[in-house]
């Protein structure tokens, strides 16, 4: 691929992304949280159940993209602050979705990993402010893109300064609409062929449903993914948005615990 200067892969070596005192790219990373912000007692509920399922860091939207202007867009400053609180409480870094270039200095004062979502994979000038901002970015894969035009993108915040980029799959467009997208597992090592940042799966987004979600969390194990990032909520039933893709505490911890043996059986396989 033409013009990939800083992201395309030129040795073996790949990069790691330290979040605190996690290391993406290195072992096998699980973000997990509610989809958005909704309320103190759901964010440290949850916060709480991911933790202690083994969550290496906590998700949480509070500038959330929506297909419909009517829909719920999130508590700004204020679920930013109850991120925080869960973050201290916890000790789970923070994955949190900024949509605005103007908002990316100061949520990145809250943030510990800045996420690009798939509507804005494309926003360059908000791919180059997260290149100024002195934070990893967690660039996730724009629905109609190639892999192509995603490290591009990638590319655009490397080239601004940033060398902690972590992409995620989370499904692309295809005719198929029984599930919410079709994730692109090949991109896994197809990604790893091209470049050396880590690369994640959401199986969350790209199936849209719950009974889904285990089945491609173990594939993207066995494909290669660097971790995954997965949308988990104290009570599903009642989550504002996302709610019929939202795992339980208790499916979550169950998934985690078959996560973990899957990796380490993979390991010992022979070359
Ligand atoms: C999200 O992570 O909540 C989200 C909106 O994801 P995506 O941008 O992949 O749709
Ligand atoms: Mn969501």
């Amino acid at each position: 691929m033409k013009n990939l200067k800083l992201v395309s892969r030129e040795t073996e070596q790949c990069t790691v992304v330290k979040v605190c005192d996690v290391e993406v790219g290195r072992g096998f990373v699980v973000i997990a949280g509610p989809c958005s912000v909704e309320s103190e007692e759901q964010t440290l509920e949850t916060a709480r159940a991911v933790k202690a399922a083994g969550a290496n860091m906590l998700r949480g939207g509070s500038f959330n993209p929506r297909t419909s202007p009517y829909a719920f867009q999130g508590l700004g400053l204020r679920g930013l602050k109850l991120l925080d609180k869960a973050s201290r409480e916890t000790g789970l870094p923070i994955v949190t979705e900024v949509i605005d270039p103007r908002d990316v200095s100061w949520v990145a004062e809250f943030a510990h990993v800045l996420q690009i979502g798939t509507r804005n994979m494309q926003n360059f000038s908000l791919l180059k402010e997260v290149g100024r901002a002195g934070r990893p970015v967690l660039l996730k894969r724009g629905m109609y893109s190639t892999l192509e035009e995603w490290l591009n993108c990638a590319e655009y915040i490397l080239s601004e300064g940033n060398p902690d980029v972590i992409l995620c799959e989370r499904g692309i467009r295809t005719f198929e609409n029984y599930t919410r997208n079709t994730l692109d597992l090949s991109a896994v090592p197809a990604i790893k062929e091209l470049t050396h940042l880590p690369i994640i799966i959401d199986p969350t987004h790209s199936t849209g449903r719950v009974s889904l979600i285990g089945s491609m969390s173990l594939a993207a194990v066995a494909a290669g993914a660097d971790g995954l990032i997965i949308e988990v909520h104290y009570k599903p039933e009642e989550a504002m948005c996302d709610a019929a893709q939202a795992l339980t505490p208790k499916t979550f911890t169950r998934l985690m615990s078959r996560i973990r043996p899957l990796k380490l059986f993979l390991e010992n396989l022979p070359n």
